[in-house]
């Protein structure tokens, strides 16, 4: 077995992280970990180290690590098969019967699904699917795609084009253009705080529908949004929030992009974010917990109404020009059909929404009263807590002295794994879906006392 020592040397040397400083890495000014295990909730590092994973990794490891039902069903289909395309239409007995239980647990007007390896690359074939829907229909001048502010949609050319942060954009030349970006559904940074959740809802919707008005509706084809904002913060739209954008969608012909990367299969309490928020979308992204992670595994969710349009595409043109060499992996596809089986048999939508309302509750209760924590939120097994510079005023830290890092700091030291999540001072929470109401206690104290040991 390799030593600490000469792993450290190699990574810093050789290994290009993401999402990573890059030059305090290399100069190793940053720290690594080297993760060796996985059983529950917990991960356990080459240092010794055993840690409650309060992200599920990155918000992913749905059904918790260790699961010997999903790696065994990996092992049979890399003994029997690992790999074979799905082009011109082959499949395998896993990708079929995994796109049987996707479409079975989808909303009722979904009727195939296209699988892809992650969720950005699902974003790229939802943005080529709504172009080709809106050409075959001769309506080719509708190609503009609404995103919102803090979306998180990937970080490819068009999925990263769509995501609303600056960082994913900065000095790489996006976002493209064809992307708007319209006002984020955050009523805690609300522009004038005495707006109710309702006016707030109006406001946006106002937005939203000044931009198609100023663009032309007949250049606009498609919205996409997370149900609930994830990596842009963790941050439940307010009341009506969903009912007013599919109303003015509807209106002016444009079609919905669900991306349920982080909410698909049980996250919120319900199998689908648009079961929880009554929505109605032409498409569907779903990643992440499609297989728990044990294996990349991405998919598209169609609609019945864009499938009639795909199906008379290809009776014009022939095959459809689209698809990946591991599109439907059968090792991904035996991961997947093996997790979405552990998800019923473990009963963890029911988990998600009781133990997150618990969840929510004691950490509302341990910090919600802090001098510098703004707001406490989330729905199902999603939270946030926002710290802020001073809560009467709403005043936010200012970038260069933002606290969050220092806070999750702290809380590694305490065993518990939490996410400062990229923009602002947010503490983001999406622990395994199987967490128990214990484990939950647990991250809510070491929440607690790194806040206070952070901040006073
Ligand atoms: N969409 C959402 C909502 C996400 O949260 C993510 C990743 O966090 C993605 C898309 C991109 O997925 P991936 O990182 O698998 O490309």
């Amino acid at each position: 077995m390799l030593r600490n020592d000469q792993l450290d040397q190699w990574d810093r040397e050789s290994f290009f992280h993401p999402s990573t400083h890059l030059a305090q890495f290399a100069r190793g000014e940053a720290p690594n970990r080297i993760v060796t295990g996985g059983e529950g909730v917990y991960i356990t590092d080459r240092d010794g180290n055993r840690l409650l994973d309060a992200f599920a990794g990155l918000y992913c490891v749905n059904i918790g690590y260790g699961r010997q039902e999903v790696a065994e069903a990996i092992a049979r289909q890399a003994r029997e098969l690992a790999y074979y395309h799905a082009y011109v239409g082959h499949g395998t007995e896993a990708s079929i019967t995994l796109a049987h239980m996707v479409v079975e647990r989808a909303p009722a007007h979904m009727s195939k699904v296209y699988f892809g390896l992650g969720g950005s690359d699902a974003n790229e074939t939802n943005i080529k699917l709504v172009w080709f829907y809106n050409n075959i229909l001769g309506r080719t001048g509708k190609k503009k795609i609404i995103s919102r502010d803090r979306g998180y949609h990937g970080s490819g050319l068009m999925s990263g084009s769509l995501t609303g942060l600056s960082t994913f954009h900065n000095k790489f030349d996006l976002p493209l253009d064809r992307v708007l970006h319209t006002k984020a559904p955050y009523h805690y940074r609300r522009p004038d705080p005495d707006m109710s959740e309702a006016e707030f809802t109006a406001y946006l919707a106002g937005e939203l529908e000044a931009m198609i008005l100023r663009e032309g509706a007949e250049t606009i084809a498609a919205f996409i949004g997370e149900p609930v904002l994830g990596t842009g913060g963790i941050v439940p739209p307010p009341a009506g929030y969903w009912a007013a954008v599919g109303e003015i969608l509807e209106r002016h012909d444009i079609m919905l992009i669900a991306d349920e990367v982080v909410t698909g299969f049980g996250r919120l309490g319900t199998m689908f974010g648009s079961d929880f928020y009554g929505l109605k979308p032409d498409l569907i992204t779903i990643a992440k917990g499609l297989t728990s992670a044990y294996a990349p595994l991405s998919g598209s969710i169609v609609s019945d109404r864009m499938w009639e349009v795909l199906m008379r595409g290809t009776d014009e043109l022939g095959p459809i020009g689209h698809g990946w060499t591991y599109s439907a992996h059968p090792i991904g596809a035996a991961a997947g059909v093996a997790n979405l089986k552990l998800v019923d048999e473990l009963g963890l939508l029911d988990n998600a929404r009781e133990t997150g309302r618990y969840f929510r509750e004691r950490m509302e209760e341990r910090v919600g009263d802090h001098a510098h924590v703004g707001e406490v939120r989330g729905e199902g097994l999603l939270c946030a807590v926002e710290l802020v510079e001073n809560r009467q005023s709403r005043t936010f830290f200012d970038p260069p002295n933002r606290v969050a890092p220092a806070v999750v700091g702290a809380m590694a030291k305490k065993g518990v794994i939490a996410r400062a999540m990229p923009q602002g001072d947010i503490i983001g929470f999406a622990p395994p879906l199987c967490l128990s109401r214990e484990e939950a206690d647990r991250v809510v104290a070491a929440t607690d006392e790194a806040i206070r040991e952070t901040l006073g």
